[in-house]
């Protein structure tokens, strides 16, 4: 074995089995994106109401239209009704 990290035997080995903990943990990790990519998917079309202003928006479009100017209206709108009834 080539120690050129200046590595003892014991490390060596101990950085070898996490690394291939590593590599499996991301295998692992691919075989589940595969294996579930319709339930994923679903699951990203699926329509939330949005935090803001209560509009139903699919799943994986949610964080766009938190940035659009009808979320930032309807979301202050509600404010002001909230204020209003207070
Ligand atoms: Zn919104």
């Amino acid at each position: 074995m080539e120690n050129q990290y200046c590595l003892t035997k014991e490390e060596y080995e101990l950085f070898q089995t996490l690394k291939n903990k590593h590599e499996e943990n991301l295998k692992n990790s691919k075989n589940y994106y595969a294996q579930n990519k319709d339930k994923l998917l679903a699951k990203l079309h699926e329509m939330v109401s949005c935090p803001n202003c209560g509009s139903q928006v699919q799943r994986n479009h949610i964080y766009r239209h938190k940035q659009t100017n009808i979320c930032k209206k309807r979301a202050l709108a509600n404010k002001k009704q909230e204020s209003d009834d207070e």
